[in-house]
């Protein structure tokens, strides 16, 4: 089953063209690494998935759903995409629990019952139950990133985009949010994440998509594609 798929996707700023025609498909359960110099249109890629930045030419589609298509409903369609970014995000005056059940409350329309009921399951399931009323600035950078991954799991998306989210963190913290991204993988989350970690797609992804200049260089197993590069 196809939960992701870029056909032909363009996109320039002024005379620049970012994406030239970039297709690939993401299956069930998968994880792809997005790799690339910096430059080549990860981050790019990463917003036009998450409708941030239009497609100027090529489709993208979630499941059935042509997402470029401007009459398609963009709330219905962020709660099927999980997005967690390489800044925390967090709201510094609200609490672990608020941040977590915000958008569903306010943007998916959720009872406050409901979503904190949903919230508390996946806080007990990344370990930081005990965080809930906690702010923000009483947590490490990991468990942070650990709370913006629990908040993008909260509509039970079918697809979670992962943009850098360890470049902001200390080495130190960095290992803990990997051992996160390896948990969700093995529940069978399908996953988009760019990363610099080379060493850690070459153990997490299924597959490494390689950018360079806004065109695919690479598509394969990390295999396949560490040995030619
Ligand atoms: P990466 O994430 O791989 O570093 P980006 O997608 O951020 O690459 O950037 C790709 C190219 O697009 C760069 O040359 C960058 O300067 C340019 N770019 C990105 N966003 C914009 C923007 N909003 N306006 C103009 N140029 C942009
Ligand atoms: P990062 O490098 O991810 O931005 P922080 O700036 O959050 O990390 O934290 C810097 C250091 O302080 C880290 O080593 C982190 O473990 C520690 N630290 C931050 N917040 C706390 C906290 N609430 N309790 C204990 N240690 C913390």
């Amino acid at each position: 089953k196809t939960v992701l798929r870029l056909d032909d996707v363009r996109k320039s700023f002024g005379n620049t063209q970012v994406l030239r025609g970039i297709s690939f498909d993401i299956h069930q359960h998968e994880v792809v690494a997005l790799l690339g110099p910096s430059g080549s249109g990860k981050s790019t890629l990463m917003k036009c998935v998450n409708l941030l930045e239009q497609v100027d030419d090529g489709q993208i589609w979630l499941g059935n759903t042509d997402i470029t298509d401007p009459r398609a409903d963009q709330d219905k369609i962020r709660a099927r995409i999980g997005v967690v970014f390489q800044q925390f995000n967090l709201f510094p005056h609200m609490s672990v629990l608020r941040n977590v059940t915000l958008a569903a409350i306010k943007v998916h329309h959720w009872s406050k019952d409901r979503a904190e009921t949903r919230a508390m399951e996946l806080l007990e399931r990344i370990g930081m139950r005990d965080k809930a009323s906690a702010y923000p600035d009483q947590l490490s950078g990991g468990q942070q990133q650990r709370v913006a991954i629990a908040r993008a799991l909260m509509t039970d998306p079918e697809l979670l985009l992962l943009d850098e989210i360890t470049s902001a963190l200390d080495p130190m913290l960095v290992g803990e949010v990997l051992n996160m991204v390896a948990e969700l993988k093995a529940q069978g989350t399908t996953i988009l994440m760019a990363t610099h970690e080379m060493s850690f797609a070459h153990e997490a992804a299924d597959r490494i998509v390689l950018l360079r200049h806004g065109v695919i260089a690479e598509n394969g197993t990390p295999a396949e594609v560490m040995d030619e590069s």
